[in-house]
């Protein structure tokens, strides 16, 4: 059962609530929610729900319905977010494991380990103990083999991941393992079950090959019921009649598993097909359907693997894979899970930024109010680890970053359908000493925002920024009767329509402020184009390399009055084979019709090329100046 607790509630009440739990042979969870504290109460007993809800503190009982409770979405509404040293698998993030099927040899296991950490896997893979259907084949190399895998891992920051095929094991499992899997074969082992969970490490559960959704989460409440919370689902294909690929990948798992659970949810599509070139489609596929991450499986010369060689993938494909899915992420409002912590990928705010204060060397600085698209785009790039201040305006940013009050900004640069931002160009000409760190990409969904309990019928106004509802005006010419008033931002809007708490006003914004200010969203994806994104550049003082390599740089200059100078400065990129991704002018302040140009362009490998080409407009071109190197994802 569920018991929510009084707003109000004492230690004290709330200390003797689970006593009283606890002494009716109840084993007791709290849950600290978004909203409400609630104890999760499981257990064998059955006794009579008003005892509970007479307990003072005692808010509400409710029962839940399903079988499984612990992992039931009915006991805990928010997404769980399974921490493994510095992975998150959850939420957000999509958390990608790789390795081959079997640990073969140390040199196997740290050639796979280096592929598998370049092309930005997070958690490493291979089997010790191998369930194989027939006792002839290779059957892993025991506990040996779990040594090399935690060598591997360990080389690479990487955590290790690897299946126990009985409880015999499961001291030895503690030693070397991060995450324990459970293999297909032993879902419904439950002497496993119980003795996995009662480690109290994260364990993966894959799907068995003939059980049902009900059956696997199941499985999930005995690892929670002894004693672990951090419960990964993995769908790896089912039996079906089909013969042609291995099982079948039952992806639409993926939205069931999301209702009925908090856990989140990976999928293999090795497993799931047994076919490599079957492989990326439904791994990308299982992206597009929600998953919280992959299992797939790599293997440096799949040729001569011992195990599943001919669904591994060859680590060239693996490599595709990954950038395919760094492309697919920010369409789903997702971000790819990186190691290093985000902490260590982020370029270091520089020396001076050395000099501040722990609080302000956490602190990000956008402009907008709380909810804003930027606080989003914060998010995504920094991380739980950061905090984000919200500023007036964009020169306030810059100034915050200048003066040391935050170690970074975050402005938008470009909207794919509004096109660039000038002021944050122009701010950007304006201050030398500020550099371009990093980029992050957000999709923009507008919603239709109102106070609680409104609904469209009823609203006479709309507020939003003017590009808000320019990009909305397809739902305005639905509904003729709604007028549309610009706001100064999307965010301000959803605050001055809550501060109202009129029912006839609407505001138009992302899903973050309706949560940030309380309110509801009346519809949501009201945009008139899907395709609608835009790019942040994050800012910092100084310029130091983080653990993510850069591939793109920001310049400026400015050119002579005279035909062809700008041409001639554009084929110096060009003879560096420097491949231009942005072209801008802007009017030099003070200087009437002359202007700076602003470029982006791709890094090539060799930096010293970036250089010279850089020399070489020097000659030709006024004030060329680098805004910065910096790493851009999926493009
Ligand atoms: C594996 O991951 O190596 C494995 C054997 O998977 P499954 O249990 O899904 O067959
Ligand atoms: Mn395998």
């Amino acid at each position: 059962m569920i018991i929510v607790l009084k707003q109000g509630i004492n230690p004290q009440q709330k200390q003797e609530t689970r006593n009283f739990l606890e002494q009716h042979g109840y084993k007791v969870r709290e849950i600290i929610g978004e909203q409400d504290t609630i104890l999760g109460a499981v257990g064998r007993v059955q006794m009579d729900l008003r005892e509970v809800e007479l307990l003072p503190g005692v808010d509400r009982v409710i029962p839940i319905s399903k079988p499984y409770k612990l992992a039931s979405r009915e006991l805990k509404r928010e997404d769980t977010i399974v921490k493994i040293g510095p992975v998150r698998i959850g939420s957000g993030r999509i958390a990608v494991i790789t390795g081959p099927c079997a640990v073969e040899s140390r040199e196997q296991m740290m050639e796979a380990a280096e592929h598998a950490h370049n092309a930005g896997a997070v958690m490493l893979r291979g089997g010790a103990f191998k369930p194989r259907t027939s006792p002839y084949s290779f059957q892993g190399l025991g506990e040996e083999g779990l040594k090399i895998l935690k060598e591997a891992g360990e080389t690479y920051g990487m955590p290790v991941v690897t299946e126990i095929v009985g409880t015999d094991y499961v001291d030895m499992f503690n030693e070397y393992v991060d995450v324990v899997q459970i293999g297909a074969r032993n879902m419904q082992n439950f002497e496993l079950l119980k003795r996995v969970g009662a480690l109290g490490k994260p364990v993966i559960v894959k799907r068995g090959l003939a059980a049902t959704i009900e059956e696997w989460l199941m499985a999930a409440e005995y690892l929670m019921a002894h004693g672990t919370d951090d419960v990964i689902l993995c769908e790896r294909g089912i039996r079906t009649f089909e013969t042609y690929t291995r099982n079948t990948l039952d992806l639409s798992a993926i939205p069931v598993v999301k209702k009925l659970s908090h856990l989140p949810i990976l999928v293999d599509p090795s497993h799931g097909t047994g076919i490599r070139g079957k492989v990326a489609p439904m791994a990308l596929a299982a992206v597009a359907a929600g998953a919280d991450g992959l299992m797939v499986e790599m293997h440096p010369h799949p040729d001569k693997a011992l195990s599943d060689g001919p669904q591994s993938l060859f680590p060239e494909q693996f490599e595709r894979l990954m950038r395919d899915i760094e492309a697919i992420a920010p369409v789903l409002e997702k971000e790819l899970e990186r190691t290093p912590t985000k902490k260590e990928s982020i370029p270091s705010a520089g020396a001076r930024t050395g000099e501040l204060d722990s609080e302000k060397a956490g602190k990000v600085a956008f402009q907008g109010v709380r909810g804003a698209y930027s606080e989003t785009a914060v998010e995504r790039f920094f991380g739980p680890d950061y905090t984000a201040e919200p500023c007036d305006f964009f020169a306030d940013v810059f100034k915050a970053v200048l003066q040391g009050d935050v170690a970074y900004g975050a402005v938008p640069i470009e909207n794919s359908l509004a096109g660039t931002v000038h002021e944050v160009l122009d701010l950007l000409l304006q201050y030398p000493d500020i550099r371009v760190v990093g980029e992050q990409k957000i999709r923009i969904i507008h919603s239709l925002i109102s106070v609680k309990g409104a609904s469209i019928g009823g609203l006479k106004k709309v507020f939003s920024h003017p590009q808000g509802l320019a990009q909305c005006s397809r739902f305005f010419e639905d509904h003729q009767a709604i007028e549309r008033i610009p706001f100064f931002d999307t965010a301000g809007a959803v605050a001055h329509v809550a501060h109202m708490q009129d029912p006839t006003l609407g505001a138009i914004a992302g899903r973050e402020a309706a949560k940030v200010y309380d309110m509801e969203i009346l519809k949501e994806g009201i945009e008139n184009n899907p395709r609608n994104y835009t790019r942040f550049f994050v800012i910092a003082r100084e310029e130091t390399a983080g653990t993510r390599k850069p591939n793109r740089a920001a310049l400026v200059f400015s050119t002579q009055d005279t035909p062809g100078a700008l041409f001639s400065v554009l084929k110096i990129l060009a003879d560096y084979g420097l491949n231009m991704k942005k072209l801008e002018s802007r009017p030099i302040q003070g200087k009437p019709w002359n202007y700076m140009f602003f470029v982006a362009v791709d890094l090539p490998e060799d930096p010293s090329v970036l250089k010279s080409a850089i020399e070489k407009m020097s000659e030709s071109a006024a004030d060329v100046r680098v805004l910065g190197h910096y790493c851009v994802q999926g493009e």
